[in-house]
């Protein structure tokens, strides 16, 4: 990518997030070629695409929050008629809570429940496929296909299938007793219900579900993996498992995708890649986001922003930086541009807008 002076000369002026109404277009702005009886697969949606497709990923509100936080948030993103959106999953942590005695108690808490419920009113309110994320970390494999069998029933035929952090309290991922501790172990339990293969064993000739599989990439190498090319041999053994497109992990610097893909095919991956994107939105994220996601920022960049004196020149930066990695990615051909949205729909919302 150039370096931002050059992309501050091309600057046009910042369309504001103005126009909508929350709700306003909940039933109206639906993607018009959906119905409950042809809701689509992911891959089914890349293999037909003309162009690039435009997708999002949200995250379940807090514990105690509706889900009109939700539709405030999506609401003025469906104007760009998203193929999916995904719904992240999160796992459920231990917290230790003060007795009135001094003593502590241990409290299993789940911050941000609601995934299924999500799908269900994405699919209902925008009839949009909904692809909910699908981890290792605090299930237990009937615990599992009683979740897949809960997505199939609501309509949902598609999965992210993934590992998960380790708990809060964990520094090594560590898997349920009877649970999975890698995403393909998940992954081929997928496989195998979408063949009818039950894990209870006096299930014979069950339903076969049929949902297409995703799993996640790293462009800049998972933080586990002692080395890149370790990494995508795992990716590989993933994919002749059974995944069918890939989403990577978000990245600033276009380079690390081009090369990522290049390595992934070199290793005889031949399935989409959807680059995963993210803006920069605050000073903290120089730091939180390389600490958090294992992913560099690249000089240019931080230069620009360290320079800001408020969050909203921030955005205003991190905004332009990936409207340019959009455009990029977008003529290099990719499957689709996927937006980890992240209490951030504005800014999503001037990048696709200047995109499209
Ligand atoms: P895996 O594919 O299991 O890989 C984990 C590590 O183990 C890697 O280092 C890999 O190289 C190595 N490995 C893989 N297989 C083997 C094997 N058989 N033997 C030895 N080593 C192996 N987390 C959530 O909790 N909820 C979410 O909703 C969520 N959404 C995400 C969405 C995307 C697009 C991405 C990129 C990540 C998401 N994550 C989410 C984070 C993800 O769960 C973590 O990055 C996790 O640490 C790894 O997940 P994975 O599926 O890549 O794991």
């Amino acid at each position: 990518m150039s370096s931002l002076q050059s992309l501050f000369a091309m600057q046009k002026s910042y369309p504001i997030f103005a126009g909508y109404q929350s709700g306003q277009l909940r039933f109206s702005n639906c993607s018009s070629n959906f119905n409950c009886s042809n809701r689509m697969k992911v891959i089914d949606h890349i293999r037909q695409a003309k162009k690039t497709l435009i997708s999002f990923e949200i995250l379940p509100p807090l514990k105690g929050k509706t889900i009109n936080s939700i539709y405030e948030h999506l609401d003025p993103l469906m104007e760009f008629k998203p193929s999916f959106i995904n719904v992240t999953y999160h796992r459920s942590e231990h917290v230790f809570k003060k007795k009135m005695d001094g003593t502590f108690d241990k409290v299993e808490v789940r911050k941000r429940p609601g995934t299924v419920g999500i799908c269900a009113a994405i699919m209902n309110y925008y009839h949009v496929d909904a692809v909910p994320h699908l981890i290792c970390g605090g299930f237990n494999k009937r615990e599992t296909e009683d979740a897949l069998i809960d997505l199939n029933f609501i309509g949902v035929d598609n999965v992210l299938v993934l590992r998960g952090d380790a708990a809060k309290n964990e520094t090594l991922f560590e898997p349920e007793p009877d649970g999975h501790r890698y995403a393909i172990d998940l992954l081929k339990q997928v496989v195998n219900l979408n063949n009818g293969i039950y894990q209870e064993e006096d299930i014979r000739d069950g339903f076969r579900t049929r949902f297409s599989i995703g799993v996640a990439g790293y462009p800049e190498k998972h933080f586990e993996a002692p080395n890149i090319n370790s990494d995508i041999q795992y990716l590989k053994a993933k994919v002749d498992a059974g995944a069918e497109y890939i989403v990577t992990q978000m990245f600033f610097d276009n380079k690390k995708y081009f090369e990522f893909v290049a390595n992934c095919r070199a290793a005889g991956i031949e399935i989409p890649i959807i680059p995963g994107l993210k803006p920069i939105t605050n000073k903290r994220q120089l730091t939180v986001l390389p600490r958090t996601f294992f992913v560099d920022i690249p000089d240019d960049l931080s230069v620009e922003i360290m320079k800001c004196k408020a969050d909203v020149d921030v955005e205003k930066v991190g905004g332009e930086w990936l409207l340019q990695q959009s455009r990029e990615l977008k003529e290099s051909g990719v499957p689709a541009l996927h937006y980890y949205t992240l209490g951030k729909p504005k800014v999503i919302w001037n990048v696709v807008k200047d995109l499209v």
